[in-house]
């Protein structure tokens, strides 16, 4: 599966902890973050991911592509609801595009446990259908 990482500056601790907590379940998945919160998650564990730009500056844009390319299973994106983010068009439409490809999303930290717990029983694997089914309808 691949699974993004994005976390508010103040939610960065806690998305350190949440993937040191599941890095067993997570290296055997291909890894994507925002530039920041994947050279924190790096420094902390030995989990291995595909840095994208900043958030602020691309980096939440970049991850909508690949989920409007049907290449991104799974986002876990710790928001900070309590401080203004200069890019909240991006974070509205990076949600949205969650919504309109029906790709799973967790924005805090209780939604990310339940959706790992998921991951661990096999339960994504309706994902590789959906892929295979997206590349033979485009061919
Ligand atoms: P960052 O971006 O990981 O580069 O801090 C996250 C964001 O603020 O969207």
């Amino acid at each position: 599966m691949n699974i993004a990482f994005i976390a508010h500056d103040k939610k960065k601790d806690d998305i350190v902890r949440f993937a040191m907590a599941y890095e067993k379940v997570l290296e055997s998945h291909e890894l994507f973050s925002t530039g920041t919160t994947g050279k924190r998650i790096m420094a902390e564990t030995s989990l291995k991911i595909h840095r994208f730009k900043s958030g602020p500056l691309g980096g939440d844009q970049q991850v909508g592509a690949l989920i409007a390319d049907n290449k991104m299973d799974l986002v876990i994106f710790f928001k900070d609801p309590l401080t203004a983010q200069p890019h909240e068009p991006d974070i509205t439409a990076l949600i949205r595009l969650c919504d309109v490809y029906t790709i799973p999303l967790a924005t805090n930290m209780a939604t990310a446990e339940i959706l790992l717990s998921g991951l661990q029983r096999g339960e994504f694997k309706w994902r590789e259908i959906i892929k295979e089914e997206k590349q033979y309808d485009e061919l």
